[in-house]
């Protein structure tokens, strides 16, 4: 079935600023509360929210195989568990609702005022229950980086990383979406020199620039799945920053790896874009040395030409860019991620979230992280205002953003911000 939502010469009869991160081209998937309180699954063009709900009682849907109240959910995993044939009918037809060229709805007044919410006056909720989220680490120069800094320049990277895409389970839990403050964690951590571990608030809470993407049901407990299916199973993608207190982190892992010092917070940005809306962005991820196993090995073009930056801003303050990065540096694809997670026939199912890990470049102002971009605090950042940073204060907002663009169409994932709190 073909993808014509992203023809690049759609135009909508909603008004849509011309960076607006999204025209009609993009149609994401997302879960928000309206001012009349309902809540409801919806998608957006320019700064107006569409309630899919409405839409779909209202007969729009007429012909897509979709259960009654599939869209009168405040989570997206029924929708998702559809299955890519039906994502793909339901943006299609989305795309032709809102096409200036068609009147079927644009003359609908009674109907516009059902379905349509400006951006403003709507609250975001998190799109879907994630069941599982697994974070990866799959970016060769972020792990360089930290192996350099913490084991030996020599020796950085572990000898297992460049034959699988190194991941662990983390915690789905405290994943929240864009806006809402977390707090300073407390922590065991062990300074410098000290003889005894304290416990105390971390003095090291950092940012990961990542993004993850979302599944469908992909394989029964004990089946694998080949590669070269490995993307039907993929809804769509976020922007994901996996906050982490390094000095806790430090302590804490070995030898079981990443717990408390990672899932205290992550957020994410709250529209899904969907792999079709990402679909003309395609472009070749990093050649892979060694080949991998044969159960991981890719032809064309795996990855995604998404630009991604993020920014600092203390309490009063203006946004300061600290890092530009893009999705296509990372050396794992998430084909060859997902392939891999259910390799030893472990279940994926829908909602699950899976983070890339953090997505740092080659150059210093690529790096996806305070600590690389600080290099472990002994390079502090120098903010506008003349104040220097190590890592996060307390009071600061991090905010993350994504975007593509080709052919005059800019496909972009809105914010993922989050402000940080003393502790509490
Ligand atoms: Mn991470």
């Amino acid at each position: 079935m073909k993808i014509t939502a992203n023809n690049p010469k759609r135009k909508s009869w909603l008004e849509v600023s011309p960076n607006s991160d999204f025209p009609i081209q993009n149609i994401p998937f997302g879960v928000f509360l309206t001012k009349d309180n309902i809540m409801t699954i919806g998608s957006r063009i320019g700064d107006f929210a569409i309630d899919l709900g409405a839409l779909h009682q209202l007969g729009y849907f007429k012909g897509i195989d979709l259960t009654d109240d599939v869209f009168l959910q405040d989570r997206l995993n029924d929708f998702i568990a559809h299955g890519k044939g039906i994502w793909r009918l339901v943006r299609n037809r989305i795309a032709d609702l809102f096409d200036i060229e068609n009147p079927k709805l644009q003359n609908k007044k009674k109907d516009i005022q059902q379905i349509i919410h400006l951006v403003a006056d709507i609250e975001m909720h998190l799109p879907v229950n994630i069941g599982d989220y697994t974070d990866f680490y799959s970016s060769k120069e972020h792990a360089l980086n930290v192996g350099s800094m913490f084991r030996d320049p020599n020796n950085a990277l572990l000898p297992n990383w460049l034959h699988l895409p190194v991941g662990y389970h983390g915690r789905s839990s405290s994943i929240v979406p864009t806006g809402k403050a977390i707090h300073r964690p407390f922590g065991q951590s062990k300074p410098a020199g000290a003889e005894n571990p304290i416990f105390g608030p971390s003095k090291a809470v950092d940012f990961e620039l990542e993004m993850a993407f979302i599944t469908t049901d992909v394989n029964k407990l004990g089946k694998r799945i080949s590669i070269d299916k490995a993307e039907d199973y993929i809804f769509g993608m976020v922007l994901f920053n996996d906050w982490s207190a390094r000095d806790i982190q430090a302590w804490e892992y070995a030898p079981l790896g990443p717990f408390l010092g990672k899932n205290f917070a992550s957020t994410i940005s709250p529209w899904i874009v969907t792999l079709d809306a990402l679909e003309p962005f395609r472009i070749a991820s990093p050649k892979q040395d060694p080949k991998p196993f044969e159960y991981l090995q890719q032809e064309g073009n795996n990855s995604f030409d998404i630009h991604l930056e993020t920014f600092i801003k203390p309490e009063n303050g203006i946004e300061n860019k600290v890092n530009h990065s893009n999705f296509s540096n990372l050396y794992w694809t998430m084909a060859q991620q997902l392939t891999h997670h259910t390799s030893n026939g472990c279940n994926v199912v829908a909602g699950d979230m899976m983070g890339s890990g953090t997505i740092s470049g080659p150059t210093p102002d690529s790096y996806g992280s305070m600590l690389e971009l600080s290099w472990n605090g002994t390079k502090p950042l120098k903010l506008n205002d003349g104040s220097l940073r190590q890592f996060i204060n307390d009071y600061d907002t991090v905010i993350m953003r994504g975007y593509c663009q080709k052919d005059k169409v800019r496909i972009g994932f809105g914010d993922c911000a989050g402000k940080l709190l003393p502790a509490l």
